[in-house]
């Protein structure tokens, strides 16, 4: 498979997936996307079914990577989802399944399930595609004999999984942009206490969307970027959308298993990242019924797809939540999901994308928007009160602990139950990282395995820093030597 930008660049000369791997943004700025979307067809579908989730992962990457030998890639994906890696489970987990399904109940008829994505190292789901990144950099770099300097905004989850994912590996620098004092403190330990020399922890005045900012601008300075081989590994890399489209697989065949056919998922969004990997899942032919897109109170998705109108706001108007990894303004994914929506018009996007620098876009009388139902497109919207509410009412109905991201999509997914159609909704994180809200709702302690005791008291190790390119440009060469 050959990869196009989303505003046109590549089209001439479609780019390999080792390319996208490590290129991060396209020349114009724009997202890669395959030039044809890979098919599954329901033979192939069947004979997934009962594939480990290594050999799985193996078969959806396959249709995706054209640059790397089927032995190395299935080594590589052998590596990475193994119960050592995927290990930190809460009690009564089953480590093996790397991704089990916990059945809540049926509610309204409709079964009702968590999908567990947040059993890797740091506890939040991003680690299940960026274990499997931090395998395919140290395998592309080595084999062209090259680095990479890593360039990348979090606000929170993204930067400890990277971090996780690349410390000690040859050929890698890992440059992480945190919006300072805003993660939980577990968050902060988590990433601040990695000793590596290949990490460079830099917290920002501002919030996240500053620190993404500062990430886009270094990148459109391609000579900059060329010299010191600025990549990326956050939600914009391809490679990771479809490290996680292999979970949307491995949910429905879980939820299927009693012998319904359509499954509808519900997914807890900021950067877009997550649900779009459901959304490729779909076009390869998955029988996805919906995808519920939640959002907390930053619901600029939400209000999207219930409208037409995309309308970002500006960083001083993003909201600090109680659900902070969805506190995204403007969701970075989300222009690959309108390229698709636009029917791969990448003069389109480009003009529409143009328009969301002057603050967004209206498709509501645009024949396009028409599309978001044909994609499986719902949804919907949680708040402090309710993400509390739902903590309480998920621990006292079915004994779950659950985590503030994972509540806004139990909210939403409660929206859209249909009887007979299971819902899965995606765990992103576990409640331990975000032990405050969890206090807050339930009056005790949030669960922590055992290997996270005491991590808070761990020395931390960052620079604070302004938002400022210039002297993020200056950090970076100084570092690189
Ligand atoms: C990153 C993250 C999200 C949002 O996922 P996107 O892919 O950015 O939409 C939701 N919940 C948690 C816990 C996260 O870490």
């Amino acid at each position: 498979m050959r990869y196009i930008s989303t505003r046109g660049a590549l089209a001439d000369a479609p780019q390999g997936f080792s390319d996208s791997l490590l290129g991060g943004l396209a020349p114009d700025g724009g997202l890669t996307w395959p030039v044809q979307m890979p098919q599954v067809t329901p033979a192939e579908l069947e004979a997934w079914r009962h594939l480990s989730y290594a050999e799985l992962a193996f078969a959806v990457l396959s249709k995706f990577v054209d640059d790397i030998e089927p032995a190395t890639l299935k080594a590589l994906c052998e590596k990475t989802y193994t119960p050592q890696v995927y290990c930190n489970t809460r009690p009564g987990e089953r480590a093996a399944d790397i991704t089990p399904l916990t059945a809540l109940g049926v509610e309204q008829g409709a079964p009702l399930s968590l999908l567990a994505l947040s059993n890797g190292p740091t506890l939040a789901f991003k680690d299940m595609a960026m274990q499997l990144l931090g395998n395919l950099f140290e395998h592309a770099l080595a084999a062209r004999g090259e680095q990479i300097n890593i360039l990348g905004a979090t606000s929170g989850d993204t930067g400890s999984a990277a971090e996780y994912a690349l410390r000690g590996k040859r050929g890698v620098r890992v440059f992480m942009l945190s919006p300072h004092g805003r993660m939980s403190p577990f968050q902060q330990a988590q990433m601040f206490s990695l000793q590596d020399a290949n990490i460079f922890n830099i917290a920002m005045h501002g919030v996240f969307d500053d620190c993404q900012d500062v990430v886009k601008r270094v990148n459109e300075d391609l000579a900059f970027k060329t010299q010191y081989r600025i990549g990326a590994v956050n939600s914009i890399n391809f490679a990771r959308v479809v490290a996680q489209a292999v979970y949307y697989f491995r949910g429905w065949f879980a939820a299927t298993a009693a012998g319904a056919k359509d499954v509808s998922f519900a997914v807890p969004s900021g950067n877009f990242g997550n649900v779009l990997a459901g959304h490729i899942a779909r076009r390869m032919g998955l029988p996805i019924r919906r995808l519920v897109v939640a959002t907390n109170e930053n619901r600029v998705l939400d209000e999207f797809f219930r409208t037409g109108v995309y309308r970002v706001r500006k960083s001083s108007e993003t909201l600090e939540t109680s659900s902070p990894s969805m506190d995204i303004s403007k969701a970075s994914n989300f222009e690959r999901f309108v390229f698709d929506l636009v029917g791969g018009d990448a003069a389109r996007v480009r003009d529409l994308f143009a328009q969301v620098e002057r603050g967004g876009f209206d498709l509501s009388a645009d024949p396009a928007f028409k599309r978001i139902s044909d994609f499986g497109f719902v949804s919907g919207c949680s708040s402090h009160t309710h993400r509390l509410a739902v903590i309480r009412d998920v621990a006292g109905r079915y004994g779950e602990v659950i985590d503030p991201h994972t509540a806004d999509g139990i909210k939403v997914a409660r929206e859209y139950l249909e009887p007979g159609v299971p819902m899965v909704v995606l765990e992103t994180a576990q409640p331990v990282k975000f032990g405050a809200t969890i206090e807050a709702a339930l009056h005790r302690a949030a669960p922590r395995p055992a290997a996270f005791e005491g991590i808070e008291q761990l020395p931390k190790r960052f620079e604070v820093m302004n938002a400022d390119v210039a002297a993020m440009k200056d950090y970076i060469a100084r570092h690189v030597g």
